[in-house]
């Protein structure tokens, strides 16, 4: 299968090029994002067939369906990395709470956020592709606590590849931050910067952007590339756990084979959701996707109104810090999707050069025949997780908490909603123990504790330990210093 291009055709670009090549260097013409050139279909039969698979044995077979051009054993030895979650038979359990709500937790990875779904194979992936052309890689992420772990727990000792990760210092939490600076391996480089994560990204851009730095990289034999969810390597990863979610519920006997569900996805830069829209385009099941987001409403006012409007506007810090964002990168490739590349075109440049875009009343209509939105303030996720726990004894943890307010006043109580819950209570404690406790900002390892009694819940090993690991990684610099020390570690 090949990849087409968003915005068309720059005529500096190839029409339509294979996985691969979209891998290593994701961004199309004009800045557009590369998109499966047709879906495949998979239906109920599909569905039928996998019935009694394994999560492995499902994902092998959607990744075959695709026919991208990556070696049977490396996609084998990619999916391997599953075993590594908490239980290798089942990496992502499905548990109904309450009514017709079940959750699906994408959180056992080994950095504790669903973002471990997508990254652990596609670590093997780019290491693969990168050995076979004899070419090396600088992978840079800039992370506000969940991406940055997890790039770097997939690529530390990995072949031709070196990963340097920028991260704003005192702007995630504890657990977050001790899972990127004990990271101890030569071909990694974790950098806190003195500013916020938008010091960070900006920074990225700029570097990604830079002709000069690129040069720079060459002379030591180095390309650049990036591990962020416009990455369709990551995507793909991301529409079989929508599947596998589906026929769990199938197998608990909670839905009969072909009946609709709602997808209900806690959303930032919407890969996640993007993978239920592929998954719902490829024949699954499912009646609406809906879209939770924090006081970053963005996306609620998207699909209420039709219009993407972010002028004057800065990002609000919030309790669910993984879906502070303004622009919001997949909502391109819908819009691709439903209405085709010159359009697509056009409403990106009227969101990079006037900051806003509108939607004509039949592109909305389409829009929400798909999908419905809602936000929730930190306040009232907090609620949501004190109640949840207090009355069903289910512990989430604040972008989990997104989902239950928008699953009250959207959903049609008759139908079974899978919510995604992307992060364990253990990355968030701080803010999940003043929810239970009322106790306001306690240290991660204090509030660890107190949840861990209050809940009766064990905090995980990997967890843990973090706080008796050695700082391997100790550069914490200004953000005007960042290409120097790149340049540096490489
Ligand atoms: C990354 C992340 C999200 C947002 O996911 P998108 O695919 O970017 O929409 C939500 N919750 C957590 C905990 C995350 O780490």
């Amino acid at each position: 299968m090949n990849f087409i291009q968003t915005r068309g055709n720059d005529q500096n670009k190839l029409q339509s090029i294979t996985f691969s090549q979209a891998i290593l260097s994701p961004i199309a013409s004009y800045g557009g994002l590369y998109v499966p050139q047709e879906l495949p279909e998979l239906g109920v039969e599909f569905l039928n067939k996998h019935i009694n698979s394994s999560y492995k044995e499902l994902a092998s077979d959607m990744l075959n369906r695709f026919e991208i051009d990556i070696d049977k054993n490396v996609i084998e030895e990619a999916l391997s990395l599953y075993d590594k979650f908490d239980n290798p038979s089942n990496p992502v359990p499905v548990v109904r709470v309450k009514e017709n709500l079940y959750v699906s937790e994408l959180y056992h990875g080994p950095t504790r956020a669903f973002k471990d779904m997508a990254l652990q194979p596609f670590g093997v992936i780019l290491s693969s592709i990168a050995q076979k052309r004899d070419e090396n890689y600088l992978i840079l992420a800039a992370t506000s606590g969940d991406t940055g772990p997890a790039a770097l727990e997939t690529f530390k000792n990995r072949a031709n590849v070196k990963v340097a990760c920028l991260y704003p210092d005192g702007g995630t939490s504890d657990v977050q931050r001790l899972q990127m600076v004990t990271e101890d391996a030569s071909n990694l480089k974790v950098i806190g910067i003195n500013g916020v994560f938008d010091d960070a990204q900006a920074a990225l851009k700029r570097l990604l952007a830079s002709d000069d730095f690129k040069s720079a990289l060459k002379e030591k034999n180095v390309s650049l590339s990036a591990a962020n969810s416009v990455n369709f390597g990551r995507i793909i990863f991301q529409i079989i756990y929508h599947i596998h979610s589906y026929l769990e519920l199938v197998r608990q006997g909670a839905v009969v084979m072909g009946e609709k569900v709602y997808l209900n996805v806690p959303s930032g830069n919407f890969g996640n959701a993007l993978g239920g829209y592929y998954a719902l385009k490829m024949g699954l099941p499912v009646e609406k996707i809906i879209i939770s987001s924090n006081e970053n409403n963005v996306l609620t006012r998207l699909f209420t109104t039709g219009k993407y409007d972010i002028r004057g506007e800065s990002v609000i810090g919030t309790t669910s810090p993984a879906m502070d964002i303004l622009k919001s990168s997949n909502v391109e490739r819908v819009l691709f999707d439903m209405f085709g590349e010159v359009r697509t075109k056009e409403l990106m440049n009227d969101l990079e050069v006037n900051h806003s875009y509108e939607l004509i009343s039949d592109e909305l209509i389409k829009l929400q025949k798909v999908f419905a939105a809602d936000f929730c303030t930190g306040d009232e996720g907090k609620k949501y997780i004190k109640d949840t726990f207090s009355n069903h004894g289910y512990l989430m943890d604040p972008h989990t908490a997104t989902c239950f307010k928008s699953y009250e006043t959207i959903s049609n109580p008759a139908i079974k909603t899978i919510v995604y819950s992307t992060a364990e209570w253990t990355k968030f404690s701080p803010v999940i123990a003043n929810a239970l406790t009322g106790e306001v900002d306690a240290e991660d390892i204090i509030a660890l504790e107190s949840i861990s009694k209050e809940a009766n819940l064990k905090i995980p090993n990997m967890v843990k330990e973090l706080f008796n690991k050695e700082i391997a990684q100790k550069t914490i610099i200004e953000k005007e210093d960042i290409e120097k020390e790149i340049l540096k570690f490489l």
